[in-house]
Parts: structure tokens; C-alpha cells; sequence
């Protein structure tokens, strides 16, 4: 592989990584395109997510604030109540002084939906509708073929497609995900426990699930519920909202906290998946090819980072392309700057879910998700991206 002044980069998978690495990519001068299974913008895919501090870092970044920040609403303190409804807790949320980094609340199909529009905006070539099924490399570079019988040659391929990635299956076909001990719910409420003022989420440890929830300006309650036991089994069809309710109440109900009321009141969108991670360690890259969010490295939801962990991939990438001498080292580096913190979050987060905070494995760094100097450092656009990443982030 040799260096061109634009590099063809071929991106699979439109989502949060796919949408934000092409920002990345296109601002850093290299010729993207994205190509996105979902035949539209997706804008009613899945649930809620909270983009965290570090996520909205990384968005700037990609001068990307504006277009997030047109949806959803900020959340700028945390409380804590126990399983009687006590407060035991109640902090500042992340960099919730500054309006650009404040954490944030959104829907996800919203943020899919944004980031695109962004895309589509800077004249990023977006197709919808191209599902991929195979790659080859060849002399002229990488091709890739789409369900729909298109095909596609750049010189690099980004596999930002997701948890049960197609790309992923095709370089490291062991890897796969696998549950990591918790289901979570999620629903919207038309109304709010009386005491919640917006800008806060609150998260509730229950005696048999953890809950957490925030109001929005309109009124209206996100809430998402993380119960223990056994998976959904694969391939099962969804359930009914009143099914889910039914489940989630009994575990409610014995506690003295809003989390039985709010889901009692919810409107019938509820959902529910398993949370899934996959194993550390697992392969990132094959020649040309590279994979970036879940799809490299999903994690169970409990710490909210997999969005924010996958908006830095798309500003860590695009600068390794930006400042080494070619797509090889420029990968190598990725890697070495990425591993360490996101394997940090799913060793962490698998282990909240787990029920244990004792990581599977001792964890490679030792810090919490708190910016600190390092990490800016990583992330600030017009910073040359050391060879060599620090001890830790
Ligand atoms: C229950 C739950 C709650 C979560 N809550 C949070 C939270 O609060 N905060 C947070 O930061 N993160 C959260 N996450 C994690 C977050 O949603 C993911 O980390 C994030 O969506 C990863 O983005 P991605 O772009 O890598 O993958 P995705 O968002 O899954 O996007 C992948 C894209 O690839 C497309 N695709 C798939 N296969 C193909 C193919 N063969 N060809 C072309 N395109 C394809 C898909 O259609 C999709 O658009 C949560 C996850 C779950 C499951």
C-alpha cells in the first residue's frame, strides 16, 4: 500500500462510526463513500442513547456540534437513588459547564439521521439500499459487492458495520458476540416524575433492575431498565409493548422509587435487546481493511459509551490517515491509540452488567472516562497523532 494525496476509502455501514468517520475522512482530504444497508436515513431505528462528554469532543472534532446539537437535549447532572427512592447522589454530569460538550440525550435514528444530513451536506457520496456480502482485493485495490448486485473499488475499506458485522465475518470469522448477562429496555413516558427537572438523568439501583431516566424540555420521559437472567433467544420475534410491560412491572413494584410508575405510563413503543460485547483481543485489520466501532469493538451499554467510543475511532482514523506516511502504519497506529481504551470500556461495562465490577480480565489502563490531557491531545484535530500513543488515556 502506498500513500495518494486522496486515498479511496470505501466505508461500510452508515451508522454513528460509518456516518462520523466519513467526516473525518473527507476533512482530512481523502475521496469517501459511505454505503449503508438501510434503504433510508433509518430515522426510526432502535432507542435512546446519551452521548457522553468525551463523544461530543470528538463531534467537534469533526466540526460536527451544530448538527447534534439541533436534536435531542443536554443532560448536565447525574442523581442516584437507591431501591426506597433515597437520593444518595447528586453530581455535575461530565463537562456540563461547557453548552458544546455537555452530555446529551438522543434518539438514535435522530443522531443516524443528523450525522448523514451532515454528510450529505459537505457532498459525501452516501449510498442507502447497499447491503455488502463480499470483498475482494485485487491490483486496482479492494472491491466491494453489494446485495443489490452493485460493486465498488477504493483503495482502503472501513468496516463501520456494526454489531453483527458483515466485514467482521469475512477477515476474523470466530469472532462473534456474545451476551453479556443483562437485557435492557427501553420506553418513552408521556409523563414525568414529579421531581426530575430536565437536564438531569437519574439512575435508579432497584432491587431487580437498574433503571435510569431523564425528562426532556417537552415532558416527555426517556427510560431504559438493565435486567439480569437469560437472553432473548436468537431469531425470536419481537414482543409486544404490553408483553414488556408486563415482564419489567414485577421487578418495579416492590421498590419506592418512580421507575414501576414510569414504565406503567409508557406509550407503546417499548423495546427490548440482549447487550452484547464482543471478546478482547480480537482481530482489527487484514491488509486494506480495518474495523472501526462495534464492529471492532462492541461493548454492553452499561458505562453509555459504545456511541462516544465510536465518534473518537472516526477522529483517531481520520488523523492516522492524515499524518503517517502510509495506510499500513496509519492502521498500526489506529490501533495502538484505540485498543487500550475501548477493551478499558467493554472490560468495565461487561462488568456492570455482569452484576461484578471485576474486569474478566485486568484491565490494559487504569483510568476512568474523564478527559484528561492525553485524550484531548488525541482528539484535537490539529494535533499530528504521535506514532507512539501514551501509557494511557
Ligand atoms: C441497548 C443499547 C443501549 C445503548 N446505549 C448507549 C448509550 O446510551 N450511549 C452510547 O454511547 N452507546 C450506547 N449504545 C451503543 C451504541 O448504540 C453503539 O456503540 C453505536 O451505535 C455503535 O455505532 P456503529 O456505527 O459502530 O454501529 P451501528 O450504530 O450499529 O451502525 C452500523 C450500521 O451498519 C449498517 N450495516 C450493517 N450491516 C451492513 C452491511 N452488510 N452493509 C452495509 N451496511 C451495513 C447498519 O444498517 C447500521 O446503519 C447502546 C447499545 C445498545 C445495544
Amino acid at each position: 500500500m502506498t500513500r495518494t494525496d486522496a486515498t479511496r476509502v470505501l466505508v461500510i455501514g452508515g451508522g454513528i462510526a460509518g456516518a462520523a468517520t466519513a467526516l473525518g475522512l473527507h476533512k482530512a482530504g481523502h475521496d469517501v463513500t459511505v454505503f449503508e444497508a438501510h434503504p433510508d436515513t433509518a430515522e426510526d431505528i432502535g432507542a435512546f442513547l446519551t452521548l457522553a462528554s468525551n463523544g461530543m469532543r470528538a463531534l467537534a472534532q469533526l466540526d460536527a456540534t451544530d448538527a447534534v446539537t439541533a436534536i435531542g437535549f443536554p443532560l448536565t447532572s447525574l442523581r442516584l437513588l437507591d431501591s426506597q427512592g433515597t437520593e444518595v447522589a447528586h453530581a455535575p454530569l461530565g463537562e456540563a459547564t461547557d453548552p458544546a460538550l455537555r452530555y446529551r440525550c438522543v434518539r438514535r435514528g435522530e443522531l443516524n439521521a443528523a450525522l448523514q444530513g451532515e454528510a450529505a451536506r459537505r457532498g459525501i457520496p452516501f449510498h442507502h439500499g447497499a447491503r455488502l456480502e463480499s470483498v475482494t482485493d485485487g491490483p486496482d485495490g479492494i472491491t466491494a459487492r453489494f446485495a443489490d448486485g452493485t460493486s465498488a473499488t477504493g483503495d482502503l475499506l472501513v468496516g463501520a458495520d456494526g454489531l453483527n458485522s458483515t466485514v467482521r465475518r469475512l477477515i476474523t470469522p470466530g469472532v462473534r458476540p456474545t451476551y453479556a448477562g443483562q437485557r435492557v429496555f427501553y420506553g418513552y413516558s408521556a409523563t414525568a416524575p414529579g421531581a426530575d427537572p430536565t437536564g438531569t438523568i437519574t439512575m435508579v439501583r432497584g432491587s431487580g433492575a437498574a433503571v435510569g431516566y431523564a425528562v426532556s424540555p417537552t415532558g416527555e420521559t426517556y427510560w431504559f431498565a438493565r435486567v439480569g437472567g437469560d437472553p432473548l433467544p436468537a431469531g425470536a420475534p419481537a414482543q409486544r409493548s404490553a408483553a414488556l410491560r408486563e415482564q419489567l412491572l414485577p421487578l418495579l413494584r416492590s421498590d419506592s422509587t418512580p421507575a414501576a410508575g414510569l414504565v406503567a405510563a409508557a406509550d407503546d413503543a417499548i423495546t427490548v435487546t440482549n447487550a452484547s460485547e464482543l471478546p478482547l483481543g480480537a482481530t482489527w485489520r487484514s491488509g486494506r481493511i480495518l474495523l472501526i466501532g462495534d464492529a471492532a469493538h462492541a461493548a454492553s451499554p452499561a458505562t453509555g459509551q459504545g456511541a462516544s467510543m465510536a465518534l473518537e475511532d472516526a477522529v483517531v482514523l481520520a488523523k492516522a490517515l492524515r499524518d503517517l506516511p502510509d495506510p499500513e502504519s496509519a492502521f498500526a497506529v489506529y490501533e495502538r491509540h484505540r485498543r487500550p481504551r475501548v477493551e478499558y470500556n467493554i472490560t468495565v461495562s461487561g462488568g456492570i452488567s455482569r452484576g461484578s465490577r471485576t474486569p474478566s480480565r485486568p484491565a490494559p489502563v487504569k483510568t476512568p472516562m474523564a478527559p484528561d490531557e492525553a485524550l484531548i491531545r488525541q482528539l484535537v484535530w490539529d494535533t499530528t497523532l504521535s506514532a507512539e500513543p501514551p501509557e494511557k488515556y
